[in-house]
């Protein structure tokens, strides 16, 4: 084994001499994710890296020359003569990952890039809209309509583009599949490489006398109105995906999604605390202290709650199932009730009368330890 000059390839890609196809693709594979341009940001010795691994990679992946290389070293790949690497050039490095990793999605989906098909119809943008929604609206779920100014298919043409009477014919560049094809000559034979194509982009077809309507776009400008279905117990800054529902994508390309955001307005009444709400309710001295029946609200209309005798100020009464539901599950959360004894500021000189006589005649209020177990009570109930 002699070679003049060069790495020595299976060192290259870091497999042993004795290496399956399969590990040497593997091999080749991880590294070049690591040294790919695209990745890289144009470092020029990451580009160099790159085609040297790609090279390697050419040779070892057929068996031929890979036989060839074994007995004679690069020189044998070449039938005389020797040189270091820089036989490939970065368009010929390129085109061979994308000959074995692009076309098999392996390229996307190892860069996080979307789906490619060979025939790529433009998709539409997606559309944003804010909903609006009160806290009643919450509570039960609701049906909100929204107007939307968007591009909708044009009428005249069907949304082909093409002029009526006319058809959108198979584009010369590609022949109708969307990709330009180009075959490369390199050192290790003829290499295929394919991008989409530059005259129709890759949709397959042009349209050679274009509708007037809507100037081959396919598209017109509209406005439609879009009824979106919101369930209860959604939260501030929830979104709502509707597939399908946007912009639809030129000459028939599929629509874009509808993106509902939802805004939940403060409510005077309640505070929310996820499923659970929280409402403070005014009562009289002698409603705390005799008891009473009296009305709360909810988010589901009025009900009726007993202060029972003898209620403190901060006391909170829970009832079950009038909070909000859960979203997407049975059941709903609990209204917290929370007490506020409310002290007269204005009397009448009956009122004052009165409660004189009630001063004469009133116990004494609890001892400071026993506010103290009682504030934590009540702390407890609200999950502070
Ligand atoms: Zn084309
Ligand atoms: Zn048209």
């Amino acid at each position: 084994m002699s070679r003049a000059t060069g790495g020595d390839y299976y060192a290259l890609l870091g497999v042993p001499r004795e290496a399956s196809e399969a590990d040497i693709k593997k091999a080749y594979r991880r590294l070049a994710m690591e040294y790919h341009p695209d990745r890289n940001d144009g470092d020029k010795a990451a580009e160099e890296k790159f085609k040297q691994i790609t090279e390697a990679y050419e040779v070892l992946r057929d068996p031929d020359k890979r036989a060839a290389y074994d007995r004679y070293g690069e020189a044998g790949l070449r039938g005389g003569g020797a040189s270091g690497f820089s036989h490939f050039d970065l368009s010929e490095a390129l085109s061979v990952f994308m000959r074995d990793f692009g076309n098999l999605g392996g390229f996307d989906a190892l860069f996080g890039g979307g789906e490619r098909t060979q025939r790529e119809q433009r998709r539409g943008p997606d559309v944003k809209v804010t909903l609006r929604l009160t806290l009643d609206e919450v509570a039960t779920g609701t049906t909100k309509s929204v107007r939307l100014k968007t591009l909708e298919p044009c009428a005249t043409c069907g949304g082909s583009g093409a002029k009526p009477g006319t058809k959108a014919k198979t584009c010369g560049t590609c022949g109708g599949s969307g990709e330009v094809r180009r075959q490369v000559q390199s050192l290790f034979g003829q290499l295929l490489t394919v991008s989409p194509c530059p005259t129709c982009a890759g949709e397959g077809t042009v349209v050679a006398e274009p509708c007037p309507t809507c100037r081959g776009d396919g598209r017109v400008k509209a406005e439609k109105t879009l009824s979106i279905d919101v369930p209860a117990g959604v939260a501030d800054h929830h979104y709502l995906t509707m597939r399908g529902q946007g912009v639809p994508g030129p000459r028939n390309g599929p629509r874009g999604d509808l993106v509902a955001v939802l805004e939940i307005a403060e409510d005077p009444r309640f505070e929310r605390h996820g499923d659970d709400l929280v409402v403070d309710l005014p009562v009289s001295f002698s409603q705390a202290a005799l008891g009473a029946e009296l009305e709360v609200p909810t988010p589901y209309g009025p009900t009726t709650l007993r202060v029972q005798r003898g209620t403190q100020a901060g006391t909170v009464y829970r009832i079950r199932g009038k909070g909000l539901p859960r979203v997407g599950e049975a059941g709903r959360g609990d209204l917290h009730v929370r007490v506020h004894v409310w002290t007269p500021d204005k009397l009448t000189p009956e009122q004052e009368r009165l409660f004189k006589q009630l001063a004469e005649h009133e116990g004494k209020p609890p001892s400071e330890d026993a506010a103290k177990v009682f504030w934590k009570q009540v702390k407890g109930a609200l999950g502070l």
